[in-house]
């Protein structure tokens, strides 16, 4: 049983004893666990500090340019650190970046051309990229550019087709994507070591296609990320695991300096590149983001093996399963019915810091096919590092949920999501303490 004082300050959550007291089992369960992914941690940190250490990361880093930017020695010294963590020869990291939607739209627009062929080997790829690469006809497309797309699906239980792939590459090929999370699907999201054994087997068959792994999510969760997987390009947004929190927006991309060139050209102008981009003053949160990250990756993971945890046990289908290895820091639960999804959601809001006391209804967000319910009670708008559930409105009705800077206030957040389910009388949890 938790301690009086923790006990207190539960209660001010209206939390019912018997919640906690499941939880708290739970949890009991969980400590090699944690401490695994502690040492990750650990290491990672270090990874992340040394980086810094080598581009001589100083004070001045974090002045505020504005205008056209020029020789702003933050933004050009960060991205010298996160070609160095990523082992790329070089890096793009700009709050003119939105999100990770952008970041990826960037590098696709940007590195290929007219006729080229986009090749998914992983199936259908993360919602927004449907618009960008014109699965639904959108504005813009790279479709409308003449550029054309084909997928391979996973096997039915979640393996690479091989053979398919074998198939679907051509001298069209130019460039190649694999979503390393699973995002809003349910299948596995796949290991550096995976991902590692798909790019050798494409490389095998087409030498020099180009091949990006979208990297949202993953960062820091495996002990190697993409590039040493021999991926020649990785993406990802700053409101999720490499911002730590603290980057209030931005986007990232690392990898072959011929392709980050491309991609700097796409975001600004030819002949401008990387040269130009003024910071305002946001540098120093996102060097200060990068190095928290590593433990609110591991905070997020937790949170996340608590929730799969406690899920399964009360009888839901939850991906990653209770006892498996983590690839990202998503989580999903699957509730089979639209009230116990907007229930979690509610659950989820009510133990944020931030907008606790609203009601979060399903909305058509932009770039995504179905209402989607979200629940966000976070410091920056979409933070998605922050303790965050979403779930589109259709069958199963499945909560993909992330995140938590913070584990104690992640696993408030889980316990808010059970109380809820409970007040509600859709689930039970006396027959199983
Ligand atoms: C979040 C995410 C994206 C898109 O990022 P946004 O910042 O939401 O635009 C793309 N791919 C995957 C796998 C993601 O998880």
């Amino acid at each position: 049983m938790p301690d009086a004082f923790i006990k207190k300050q539960y209660e001010q959550f209206h939390l019912s004893p018997e919640v906690i007291a499941f939880a708290e089992k739970i949890e009991s369960e969980l400590y090699d666990r944690f401490q695994a992914i502690d040492r990750r941690a650990e290491a990672n940190q270090l990874k992340v500090i040394h980086a810094m250490q080598v581009h001589r990361v100083s004070q001045e880093c974090f002045q505020y340019t504005s205008g056209y930017g020029y020789d702003d020695i933050g933004r050009e010294t960060l991205e010298k650190v996160y070609a160095t963590l990523f082992h790329a020869e070089d890096a793009l990291v700009r709050p003119q970046i939105t999100c990770g939607t952008h970041a990826l739209a960037l590098a696709l627009m940007s590195n290929l051309r007219p006729g080229d062929e986009l090749y998914s080997p992983v199936g259908k790829p993360y919602d927004t990229l449907e618009e960008v690469i014109g699965i639904r006809p959108s504005m813009g497309s790279l479709a409308e550019y003449g550029i054309t797309y084909r997928q391979t699906d996973l096997k039915e239980d979640g393996s690479f087709d091989y053979d398919g792939i074998r198939h679907a590459l051509s001298r069209k090929t130019k460039m190649v994507t694999i979503q390393r999370s699973k995002g809003y699907q349910t299948r596995p999201s796949f290991s550096v070591d995976a991902i590692e054994k798909l790019i050798r087997f494409i490389r095998g068959l087409q030498p020099e296609v180009l091949i990006m792994v979208d990297n949202c999510y993953g960062e820091f969760v495996d002990d190697r990320e993409p590039i040493e997987a021999g991926a020649d390009l990785a993406v990802g947004s700053l409101i999720k695991n490499p911002g730590g929190g603290l980057a209030p927006m931005g986007g990232y991309l690392v990898g072959k300096k011929e392709c980050i060139e491309n991609a700097a050209r796409r975001l600004t102008s030819p002949g401008l590149g990387k040269e130009v981009g003024a910071s305002l003053g946001v540098m120093r949160s996102f060097y200060q983001g990068l190095f928290l990250a590593p433990v609110v990756t591991a905070a997020a993971l937790k949170t996340a093996i608590l929730a799969a945890n406690l899920y399964e046990r009360l009888g839901f289908f939850v991906l990653p399963g209770a006892g498996e290895e983590r690839h990202d820091i998503i989580q999903a639960v699957t509730f089979g019915k639209p009230e116990l999804l907007t229930a979690f959601c509610e659950g989820i809001q009510a133990g944020a810091p931030v907008d606790a006391h609203v009601t979060p209804e399903p909305w058509a967000m932009p770039g995504y096919e179905d209402p989607v319910i979200m629940a966000a009670g976070a410091f920056h708008q979409g933070s998605s590092i922050e303790l965050s559930a979403d779930g589109p409105l259709r069958p199963p009705y499945t909560a993909y949920f992330q995140g938590g800077l913070t584990y104690p206030s992640g696993k408030l957040g889980i316990l808010m999501s059970l109380q809820k389910l409970l007040e509600k009388n859709l689930v039970h949890i006396d027959k199983i303490c």
